[in-house]
């Protein structure tokens, strides 16, 4: 399947990984919007949240808690964010699923 993120999961594309474990692998966004920007993502290939399914819900809990696992490693004590873009309107630009982990800057809400 011709997926950057999918080709990122299976190390086919080079990404600074700052997790990896069975289900799950978090690297640096190559275009970073914050000091600390960081993506989450499932290896399976899931198009975006409106096509998670209840095979999923293990992974997606296991994201958030990775999330903070994250945030507390790379000092995000003061707060961050997660930020799903989920089709057209929203933005999402992969359509793999993924989380961003945003922290290390004051954040303006809502966001644009
Ligand atoms: P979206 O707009 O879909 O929510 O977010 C996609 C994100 O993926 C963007 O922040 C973009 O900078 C990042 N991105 C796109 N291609 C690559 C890549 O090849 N490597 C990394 N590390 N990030 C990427
Ligand atoms: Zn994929």
């Amino acid at each position: 399947m011709d997926c950057i993120f999918c080709k990122i999961a299976s190390k086919e594309i080079p990404s600074e990984k700052v997790y990896e474990d069975n289900q799950i692998v978090a690297f640096n966004d190559l275009d970073p919007q914050a000091p600390v920007h960081v993506l989450i993502i499932p290896k399976k290939h899931i198009q975006s949240a409106d096509q998670i399914t209840d095979d999923d819900k293990e992974v997606i809990g296991k994201i958030f808690v990775v999330a903070s696992k994250i945030a507390k490693e790379l000092g995000l004590e003061n707060g961050y964010r997660i930020v799903n873009n989920c089709g057209e309107d929203s933005g999402q630009t992969v359509q793999h699923l993924h989380f961003h982990l945003m922290g290390g800057r004051k954040m303006h809400w809502p966001a644009g």
